[in-house]
């Protein structure tokens, strides 16, 4: 699939789109997702041209899955969640919808309802009090 240069996450690593950033190096961008599935819920993203991880080149894989474990890692520090699910999702047939490679971060527990997409936007002010709780445990 050729990558689209307008999508979302493409504005989002330019500036031209705000997000509420939780981590951010020279290969990687992590921010919270406008409609997250539960509190907490991250994305993170390869700052290259990659529509999903079949195309990923090689030297982003380390900074990517190394971002994501310490996301996680903070995420079950925050919210003692019963587990934190790691959702990674190749080509619209999957599911997927922003055509840029991203892994969801995203806490489970019993009571919880998960679908792969949520309708609700959270306002910046909601998201930020949580991406707090994160990165105070990154
Ligand atoms: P996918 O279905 O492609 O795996 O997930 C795309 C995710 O991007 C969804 O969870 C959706 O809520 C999130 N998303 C879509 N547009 C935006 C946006 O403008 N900002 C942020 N932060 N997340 C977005």
């Amino acid at each position: 699939m050729v990558y689209d240069d307008q999508n979302i996450f493409a504005k989002i690593i330019k500036g031209d789109v705000s997000c509420v950033k939780v981590l951010e190096n020279e290969f990687i961008l992590a921010f919270m997702d406008v409609m997250p599935q539960a509190p907490g819920h991250t994305l993170v993203i390869p700052k290259c041209k990659t529509t999903n991880l079949l195309d990923l080149p090689e030297e982003y894989f380390p900074h990517l899955m190394g971002a994501t474990q310490k996301i996680a890692k903070s995420i079950k520090k925050v919210y003692s969640p019963a587990g934190v699910m790691v959702l990674q999702l190749n080509g619209s047939e999957a599911g997927q919808t922003v055509f840029h490679l991203h892994f969801h971060i995203i806490q489970r527990r019993g009571g919880l309802n998960y679908k792969f997409h949520s309708s609700g936007v959270k306002s910046s002010l909601e998201l930020k009090k949580e991406r707090d709780k994160i990165i105070k445990n990154l």
